[in-house]
């Protein structure tokens, strides 16, 4: 587990500046939800704390050490993308035990954290099967399982649900949840549902044009909207 900073963050792709000096401090064990319209940044922002991106200035702490250069692998940081990647050709042990490939653990170690990801999760019994015979959110929850054999220090969500039907994204909403309250890792989820932020986030950081454009616990934003945008997302009465 660990914080997270970000301290005047930009990311430039050539000429265009997508993202225009992020401050951001993340508490150990906090779960912050980043919402805002497509286009905004927020899979950008994701990815340059996972070390998929480079930043382009600015300053990213992890647990206090700048991690700025550090390779992905260093950061141990888990992502989750909406399109599941599982293979199909892998049983959902494999699958989830795939998370540990380069990890140097011994064979038993990978074992025990396989067992173990499988039962918090509640894949147990669905070990031996392979994705095909699997529900969406039986996927989702072996994607979830091979991030966490890693043991990260915080977890990425891009839109993990956003691909779900409404009942299932309802179920996943509150396994994730329990997830975060079980392990406590510090967690970013971007989405661009409301009642996922409003109802999971310890706090919501509120992104248009690559700015922050507010920050503040689920009610601070209900109750004080910083702008009509934001009212509307949060779906404060006008
Ligand atoms: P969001 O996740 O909020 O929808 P993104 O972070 O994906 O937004 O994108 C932010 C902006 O950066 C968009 O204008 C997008 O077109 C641009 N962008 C993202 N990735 C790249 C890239 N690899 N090269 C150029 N522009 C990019
Ligand atoms: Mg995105």
């Amino acid at each position: 587990m660990a914080t997270i900073e970000l301290e005047n963050i930009v990311k430039r792709f050539g000429s265009a500046t997508v993202v225009h000096g992020l401050d951001l401090a993340i508490a150990d064990g906090e779960f912050v939800a980043l919402v805002g319209p497509s286009g905004c940044g927020k899979s950008t922002t994701l990815r340059m704390i996972a070390g998929l991106e480079d930043v382009s200035a600015g300053t990213l702490r992890i647990g206090g050490v700048v991690v700025n250069h550090h390779e992905p692998k260093r950061r141990n940081v888990a992502m989750v993308f909406q399109n599941y990647a599982i293979y199909p050709h892998l049983t959902v042990r494999e699958n989830i035990a795939f998370g540990l490939y380069t990890s140097g653990l011994p064979k038993e170690k990978k074992a025990a954290r396989v067992d173990e990801a499988a039962r918090i999760l509640g894949l147990e019994d669905l070990l031996e099967r392979r994705p095909a015979a699997l529900s969406g959110g039986q996927r989702q929850r072996v994607a979830i399982g091979r991030a966490m054999v890693r043991n990260p220090s915080a977890f990425l969500f891009d839109e993990p649900l956003s691909n779900l039907d409404a009942q299932l994204r309802n179920q996943m909403r509150i396994e994730i949840k329990r997830l975060h309250q079980r392990i406590g890792a510090t967690t970013v989820y971007v989405t661009h549902d409301q009642v996922e932020a409003m109802t999971m986030a310890d706090r919501i950081v509120v992104m248009r044009d690559g700015r922050i454009l507010q920050i503040g616990s689920p009610s601070d934003l209900y109750d004080a909207p910083a702008d009509v945008f934001t009212a509307r997302f949060i779906g404060t009465p006008a």
